[in-house]
């Protein structure tokens, strides 16, 4: 049972059947999945979703999927944290992290939408789905598509992670890599996509694939007890989780599950690759696209998608959004680490770096919430941070040579023994 009625264009309004399509054919415009919220409203509640599966599709009526969810049965719900040392350290009340470092099955919050977009592709008869991806999305389509037993092509530009070429051939994707940046990668598979008539998440399942972005607002919502934060700092890439989370808010609203909170929406990206917060920052609509360059590699798109929904969303909440550096992001890494035991990648780095800067300029205040998004898994990237951290002390397995080193240690001289 679906509550999706059509796709409409966001540009120009004209409507579309539930299909394989991601561009209004007057306009050129992004189009969006429409839905019946009056129904919607008729049959969801807090009990009935409170006494489903804790997943994302616990908030099945929201979503465009028309029968049984065949993806995903473990993907989504993941904790929201009371960080109470990260807030102490940061200086403020109540500081909560969302923690998609422990999303099933791989680790980020791309499991949310490619949840989305195989249920989806599988709905259309698709039998080979493929993505343009900066290292995540890749890790999610091979696992989720293993499942549904579709074939699957991952593309990639060169110089990803380790962990993000293992993480996605391990499942017998058949995976490429591209000599050039994620904005070649994405202008090569709308290519691909027209030809080889392949399911790409990310391109022509978009509109279905996006959505599946406004689970994490769903969840936060309802694991702050069905109410809205004061305010939220996501990262920005495509552009797609941003401005879906804001929608989450607005239709949890919509159908009536939530009173209308008033939620400042910001927007983190990392230096290198900052497009997004140039135009916030410059007060324009226009995103000049940039080549990126950062260690942040899962957010390192220089020419968004969907830009100019998250400038549209964070300013319509009154919020804003800053850009860390490298430098910035490692350290928000170690506090993150340190402080709540948990292992972030470069995103949420980025996110945590960019929410102190928020915190700094008296845009976040003491006595307001906070979420902090983590929306990926640091073991994914080591050798993001490997290079910035100690190395392990090297001794032999006798006891009085840990007993020297123990004193070393005691005595604060670190540098003394070996770091093979
Ligand atoms: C893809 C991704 C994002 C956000 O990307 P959007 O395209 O803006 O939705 C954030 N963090 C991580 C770890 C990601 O992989
Ligand atoms: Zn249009």
């Amino acid at each position: 049972m679906s509550y999706v009625t059509s796709l409409k264009c966001r540009e120009c309004g004209q409507d579309y059947p539930v299909k394989p399509l991601h561009v209004c054919e007057t306009c050129f415009g992004p189009l969006e999945v429409v839905y019946d919220y009056e129904r919607i409203r008729a049959v969801m509640s807090r009990e009935a979703i409170k006494a489903r599966p804790s997943n994302l599709w616990r908030y099945r009526e929201l979503l465009p999927v028309d029968g049984e969810p065949e993806a995903g049965p473990f993907s989504g719900f993941t904790p929201l944290l009371a960080a109470r040392r990260l807030a102490a350290e940061l200086g403020l009340k109540s500081v909560y992290i969302k923690d998609d470092t422990v999303n099933h099955p791989t680790l980020s919050y791309k499991d949310r939408v490619v949840s989305v977009a195989i249920t989806k592709a599988s709905e259309f008869g698709f039998t080979t789905v493929s993505c343009a991806s900066t290292g995540n999305l890749a890790t999610a389509v091979a696992a989720h598509a293993a499942r549904a037993r579709l074939r699957c092509y991952i593309f990639m530009p060169e110089g990803v992670e380790a962990g993000k070429i293992v993480g996605s051939t391990i499942y017998g994707a058949q995976v490429i890599t591209i000599r050039g940046n994620y904005d070649d990668v994405n202008r090569l598979c709308s290519e691909i996509a027209d030809k080889y008539g392949w399911a790409f998440v990310n391109i022509n399942l978009r509109p279905y694939y996006t959505e599946g972005a406004k689970t994490f607002g769903f969840e936060v919502a309802e694991q702050l007890g069905w109410r809205l934060p004061d305010h939220i700092v996501l990262p920005t890439a495509g552009g797609t989780i941003l401005p879906k989370v804001a929608k989450a808010f607005k239709e949890f609203h919509e159908v009536g599950l939530i009173e209308d909170g008033h939620v400042k929406v910001h927007c983190a990206q990392a230096a290198g690759s900052a497009p997004v917060v140039h135009a916030l920052h410059k007060g324009t609509d226009l995103i000049t696209p940039v080549k990126p360059n950062t260690i942040a590699k899962s957010i390192a798109i220089g020419n968004p998608a969907d830009g100019f929904y998250v400038l549209k969303a964070v300013r319509e909440s009154g919020g804003w959004g800053d850009a860390a550096t490298d430098e910035e992001i490692i350290d928000a890494i170690k506090l993150l680490a340190r402080t709540e035991g948990i292992f972030a990648e470069p995103a949420g780095g980025t996110t945590l770096a960019v929410a102190i800067k928020l915190i700094n300029q008296g845009r976040i205040k003491r006595d307001e919430s906070l979420v902090v998004s983590i929306t990926g898994n640091g073991y994914k990237t080591l050798e993001a941070v490997a290079g910035a951290l100690e190395q392990p002390f090297v001794i032999e397995a006798r006891l009085k040579d840990f007993d020297a080193l123990f004193e070393r240690l005691q005595n604060g001289k670190r540098s003394v023994a070996g770091a093979a």
